[in-house]
């Protein structure tokens, strides 16, 4: 059995926050404002995760009202996320995200993001892919205020008739 999986995710940058994609912290004037460390691909990353294994959303299972999550970090939140989700047996094909923003650019940090969401994961970077675009300055992202991340992943399992169809 097969299932898609697509999440989507978005943080206002402000100076004074480091910021972070995948785990890894590029250098940037502005980094994302959240509750969490604002780690805005590992937020979209998870959710993708879990709407394929039809398991919740990051936001209900970290609450950003619930102070244990202040300031978390947020691959650690996305290892936990997956944990839940290879627990019903479910193993990662593939994952493949877009990181938009205008700063700073992803492309020369590719290679460390992809081997940094892979590490987390416990797969292959061959499997993670991720890819940077800006926003033509248009909207949000494009005048420099928000970086948006979207990521969508195939996950597969032999059916295992005691955990039901979810
Ligand atoms: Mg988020």
């Amino acid at each position: 059995m097969i299932r898609i999986g697509l999440g989507r995710d978005l943080h206002r940058l402000v100076r004074g926050r480091p910021f972070l994609l995948g785990g890894l912290r590029i250098e940037s004037e502005l980094g994302e404002l959240g509750h969490s460390d604002g780690d805005v691909l590992a937020h979209a990353v998870a959710d993708a995760l879990l709407g394929a294994a039809a398991l919740g959303d990051i936001g209900a299972l970290f609450p950003p009202g619930d102070a244990r999550w202040k300031d978390a970090d947020s691959l650690e939140l996305l290892r936990k996320a997956w944990a839940l989700v290879k627990g019903q047996g479910w193993d990662l094909v593939n994952l493949d995200c877009v990181v938009s923003c205008e700063e700073p650019r992803l492309l020369p940090h590719r290679e460390a993001v992809r081997a940094s969401l892979a590490a987390a994961l416990g797969v292959l970077p061959a499997q993670v892919f991720v890819k940077g675009k800006t926003a033509e300055g248009l909207g949000p992202v494009g005048e420099g205020r928000a970086v948006e991340a979207l990521a969508v992943c195939l996950l597969e399992r032999e059916k295992i008739p005691e955990l039901g169809e979810k």
